[in-house]
């Protein structure tokens, strides 16, 4: 079912007594949601993502816009008719029930003709709890799940109504870091496997990256941009973007062009064919460094980190906006520790220009 959200918004009145007006958490989100795919919905915490959620699942009304499922106008529609599936962060499972209890629950409110008997209603449940590899766990109750156990329970709960829609409001959050790993491989798997059109909040770039066929990534109630994880990556709209994507993070250096050059302080790091004179942000990726004894960019040596594969050379340069310049750089290097310095040459492809006032990126070309 592909999802079509056409100038979204929602604006809530201001929480904070002293300022009046409002907070604006969506806005005017107009974007389509390819069926079958798995949308990663990205952005910093209070940027408006579980608003969203909220207002595609139809627990709240948007102030403007609509929201289309499939051809189907949704947006008046109550949230038990859009047939929507929701998980959230804290899996809020009853906790007196079995597991089994836990995923029939939404079947038995059914009513009419949708009423099911409870042979059926046991036979979708182990359907779905399969899917999440739990049949095993059916008599349980969920203080006796890991966490983990627990998340499939209530994504088995919100598939047993076999959803047009999956929603999914960070739900690896109260995951321990190894358990986060193999449930976000789960959910991929199970997306994959039942093609349902879904949409998996996080704050969290590393997850969205890894299991988004697309991801939307959002700042104060506006969408940045949208693309492919990849895509988005190595074409980074903007230095929020460029920033909120990658670990460790790009290194951002206050810069100059002039005359078709890129300067960092006094070091010419790359000609920039096309871009205007003026001052910058320059954001080059921790594997856009080479290491180059005559390289234009010279920082000062502090140490170096082995990662196994790859080391990282951690340095620092009066112009770079954090105190650590992070490069990787691949093992078979040799550095040499004894040195103050370390220069570097840019991959051209790695290196990004952002406006200094809009953080907007400027194109150039590389000769
Ligand atoms: P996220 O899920 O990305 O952390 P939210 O969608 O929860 O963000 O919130 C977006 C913004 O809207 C925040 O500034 C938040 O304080 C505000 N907000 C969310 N819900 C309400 C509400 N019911 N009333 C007033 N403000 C709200
Ligand atoms: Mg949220």
């Amino acid at each position: 079912m592909k999802i079509v959200l056409e100038h979204l918004t929602k604006k809530f009145p201001s929480r904070n007594k002293k300022s009046r007006g409002e907070v604006i958490a969506v806005n005017d989100f107009s974007f389509e949601i390819p069926d079958g795919r798995l949308i990663g919905l990205l952005g910093p915490s209070g940027c408006g993502k579980s608003t969203t959620l909220n207002l595609i699942c139809g627990l709240q009304k948007p102030t403007g816009g609509k929201i289309f499922f499939g051809e189907d106008d949704v947006t008046d529609l109550p949230p038990e008719h859009r047939g929507v599936g929701l998980v959230f962060q804290n899996y809020a499972l009853y906790p007196h029930l079995t597991v089994k209890q836990n995923i029939t629950f939404p079947l038995e409110n059914l009513r009419g003709a949708e009423k099911l008997t409870k042979a059926e209603m046991e036979r979708r449940a182990y359907d779905a709890a399969r899917l999440v590899q739990l049949e095993e766990l059916m008599d349980r109750r969920p203080g006796e799940l890991s966490g983990g156990q627990q998340q499939r329970v209530a994504i088995a709960r919100a598939l047993v109504k076999t959803p047009r829609v999956l929603l999914l409001d960070e739900p690896l959050s109260n995951l321990d870091a190894r358990l986060r790993l193999q449930t976000r491989e789960e959910i991929r798997r199970i997306q994959k496997q039942t093609q349902i059109t879904t949409i998996f909040v996080t704050h969290d770039q590393d997850e969205a990256m890894s299991i988004s066929d697309l991801i939307v990534v959002m700042k104060e109630g506006v969408v940045q941009q949208i693309g492919m994880p990849q895509e988005v990556y190595d074409n980074p709209v903007n230095l929020f973007v460029a920033k909120f994507l990658g670990t460790p993070p790009i290194n951002v250096f206050r810069g100059t062009v002039r005359d078709g050059m890129l300067y960092i302080g006094k070091d010419a790091v790359l000609a920039v064919k096309g871009a205007a004179d003026q001052e910058v942000f320059a954001g080059i990726r921790p594997e856009g460094f080479l290491l180059q004894e005559d390289g234009p960019l010279h920082c000062a040596l502090n140490r170096i980190e082995v990662m196994g594969r790859d080391i990282s050379v951690v340095s620092s340069h009066e112009c770079c906006e954090a105190p650590a310049v992070r490069s990787i750089i691949n093992a078979e290097n040799i550095v040499d520790t004894s040195s103050k310095t370390v220069r570097f040459a840019v991959r051209p492809h790695k290196l990004f220009l952002f406006r200094k006032e809009t953080g907007e990126r400027i194109p150039f070309t590389v000769e």
